[in-house]
């Protein structure tokens, strides 16, 4: 998918801040931060979405959520709280489709989105 931005970035083709990264990840600042910290956990490979996900992307699916932990304790959030918000598809203003988690701390949050 060399068309697509994330996996460019995975590539190295397209710089960005990397935080963390795993055997099937990489986490990376968001380029427009909506609080203090806005980390992107996402996967090596090209999958568009949750939707996409298969059956068999049980342990990929896990991956994401413990490096979503891991990031949050880097950034020093694991204790005063954080979310994480996967969007998925047009109706879940999903952006890129490449599959990713933002993991948004830092501040008090207010609704249930990425704002
Ligand atoms: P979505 O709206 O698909 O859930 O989230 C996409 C996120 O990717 C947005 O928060 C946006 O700021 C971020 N983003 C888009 N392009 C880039 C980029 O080139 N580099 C980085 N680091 N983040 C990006
Ligand atoms: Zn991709």
């Amino acid at each position: 998918m060399s068309d697509c931005i994330f996996c460019r970035i995975v590539a190295g083709e397209i710089p960005s801040q990397r935080v963390l990264e795993g055997g099937d990840w990489i986490a990376i600042r968001d380029i427009n931060p909506a609080a203090p910290t806005h980390v992107l956990v996402i996967p090596r490979r090209h999958v568009d979405s949750i939707a996409a996900l298969e059956d068999g992307d049980g342990q990929l699916a896990g991956a994401l959520l413990l490096a979503a932990r891991d990031v949050a304790r880097h950034e020093g959030v694991a204790e005063s709280g954080y979310r994480t918000v996967i969007n998925t598809g047009a109706h879940g203003g999903q952006t890129v489709a490449h599959l990713h988690v933002h993991v948004i701390g830092g501040r008090q949050l207010t609704g249930h989105g990425t704002a």
